[in-house]
């Protein structure tokens, strides 16, 4: 494992093989998933993998491998939002003049099979080097206009404390920087990453948003909430990402659910997105007006608080917009 990353790791299921001994993978599947497996990362930790039922359900759609994922259509594109084409040095994402993203790497504890950085992710991509990191705070700190600084990835909550606790103080030194963002799915994927040695990491004094990614309810299990309590118990708030999932969350009860339980664990829902069209994700497509009609019906049914913004980011990098 690269240093810098949180060890020891509990177990994981990352093999065609093994998911199909956890009798989560057909096995007159196995060589249309072996290829799967060797073009795009898997990794089911055990908190999720106890959530599955069977391969078709709202958990299991978003892990389980599949081999419509060898599919592409001819709109999709490896680089869907255009990151590279944004990144003036390694790690760094400059798509709006006020805000830039920074991703310290490229590994997660989960492999959402819709990722729209699936092309880039996998458990051993990208940790900047300390030259890369210095790099990028030179960068940032370059550049007087940038407000805010969004971590993503891979996923920074898997960075060890010491690492991420650099991070975040570099960051904090430059004058401009007023905010600070961490996208995650850790809390979900694995609990036991959210430690307090962690928590007390992300506990600095310039403001920071953790947005957690969930996309159905059952994600929001009592372990969550222990681990996002250590969040909120620092004053850290919590906003809620979710992509809409053609069998995972397309209708007014999922979401619906889902967006009342945010709201009990004390997550803001922020933004519901469209989903990016990145290679072999056909399959999680749900048509904008659909999204667009169950917001609809929603409104008035569950509390206002509970409804985020439904957003699509436009290819080719042209930045999000509201649906
Ligand atoms: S956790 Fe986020 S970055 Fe990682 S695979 Fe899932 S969607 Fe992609």
């Amino acid at each position: 494992m690269p240093d810098g990353l949180v060890t020891p790791k509990p177990a994981t299921l990352r093999s065609v093989s093994a998911l199909i001994e956890a009798g989560l993978a057909a096995g007159d599947t196995r060589a249309a998933l072996d290829d799967v497996a060797a073009r795009y990362a898997i990794a089911i930790p055990p908190a999720l993998a106890a959530l599955i039922t069977t391969p078709d359900d709202p958990i299991g759609l978003q892990f389980i491998p599949h081999p419509g994922e060898l599919t592409i259509a001819p709109h999709e594109s490896a680089d869907p939002v255009a990151d590279e084409a944004l990144s003036p040095i390694p790690g760094i994402v400059h798509r709006y003049p006020d805000r830039a993203l920074l991703k310290p790497l490229l590994a997660c504890p989960v492999y959402c099979r819709f990722c729209f950085r699936r092309e880039q992710v996998g458990p051993d991509g990208g940790l900047l080097s300390d030259a890369e990191l210095e790099t990028a705070f030179a960068y940032l700190t370059s550049q007087p206009q940038i407000r805010e600084v969004i971590l993503t990835g891979g996923d920074p909550l898997i960075l060890s404390p010491r690492r991420l606790s650099h991070i975040l103080n570099a960051l904090a030194e430059i004058p401009h920087i007023e905010v600070l963002r961490i996208h995650t799915r850790a809390p979900v994927a694995d609990p036991a990453l959210i430690t307090d040695a962690l928590a007390d990491v992300l506990d600095i004094k310039t403001p920071l948003f953790i947005a957690l990614h969930a996309n159905h309810a059952s994600e929001l299990t009592p372990a969550v909430h222990t681990a996002l309590e250590k969040l909120q118990r620092r004053g850290i708030p919590i906003l809620g990402q979710t992509v809409l999932l053609a069998g995972v969350n397309d209708s007014e009860i999922a979401l619906g659910d889902l967006f009342r339980a945010m709201l009990r664990a004390r997550i803001k829902p922020y933004y519901l997105h469209q989903l990016d069209a990145a290679p072999g994700t056909a399959r999680f497509h749900v048509p904008p007006e659909r999204g667009r009609e169950i917001l609809a019906n929603l409104r008035g049914k569950i509390s206002g608080t509970a409804l985020p913004t439904y957003i699509y980011d436009r290819p080719g990098g042209l930045g999000k917009i509201p649906l």
